[in-house]
């Protein structure tokens, strides 16, 4: 049995995800190791356009959720979010910390009654509502919100069908930061000189969506 049937049942949105505790053991620790081991790669694209200190942030936050992951993975999955949350922002210094604490603290207040696929990606939309107000940004300005709105779109349009291939659709969003000029954080100052390069929390970003997606549709 896949964890939710998302790949067989395609764009239903309106089927029950239920995940059991292996199922939310298994998401937690895969988004956390997948962080720590990009580590290298998220300090390069912070040294190109910003303090190339985001790659050690995330590692950190991540090794803290890493160990408490299986007392994470008996709670219920908006209990968990919230716990994942406050350990980002107390570990995860810069501005990351505080944007996907935001990220995962509102996604875990709107998902408490969620059931369906339709409800978590209309609480993916709230929580990613509430890290626009908390950075005063949007999409466009070369940040992680250059994954995570144009992700949240093609799931309101395609439902499991997106879910089955969110890693690909964030790549390719994250991917499309590097002709934008930075508007927001470091990056900002660069101006110009920040054009080129991939914005490293829309790299973040990417990484962990695409986790999100390959855990949801793996075969059990
Ligand atoms: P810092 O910029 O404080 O060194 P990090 O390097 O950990 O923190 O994170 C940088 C990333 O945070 C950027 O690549 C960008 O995606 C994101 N970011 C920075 N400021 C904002 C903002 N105001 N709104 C949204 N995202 C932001
Ligand atoms: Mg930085």
């Amino acid at each position: 049995m896949p964890f939710c049937c998302l790949r067989a049942n395609g764009a239903r949105a309106s089927q029950e995800m239920a995940m059991d505790r292996e199922g939310r053991l298994a998401l937690i620790v895969s988004v956390a190791r997948t962080m720590i081991a990009h580590e290298d790669e998220l300090t390069r694209l912070d040294q190109a356009i910003g303090d190339g200190d985001h790659g050690v942030n995330m590692r950190r936050g991540f090794e803290a959720v890493l160990r408490d992951a299986e007392a994470m993975a008996e709670l219920s999955p908006a209990l968990a979010l919230d716990a994942i949350g406050h350990r980002l922002v107390n570990c995860i210094g810069g501005a990351a910390g505080p944007l996907y604490g935001t990220l995962l603290l509102s996604l875990g207040r709107y998902a408490g009654h969620a059931r369906t696929l339709q409800d978590w990606v209309i609480a993916f939309g709230q929580a990613i509502e509430d890290v626009k107000r908390r950075g005063r940004s949007e999409a466009g300005q070369k940040t992680l919100l250059d994954v995570f709105v144009p992700v949240h779109a093609i799931l309101v349009e395609k439902g499991g069908e997106a879910v089955a291939q969110l890693a690909r659709i964030a790549e390719d969003a994250a991917e499309e930061t590097r002709p934008m000029r930075a508007l927001r954080g470091r990056a900002a100052f660069l101006g110009e000189r920040s054009i080129g390069h991939v914005d490293p929390g829309a790299r973040s970003a990417s990484l962990v969506l695409g986790v999100v997606g390959r855990v949801l549709c793996e075969e059990k």
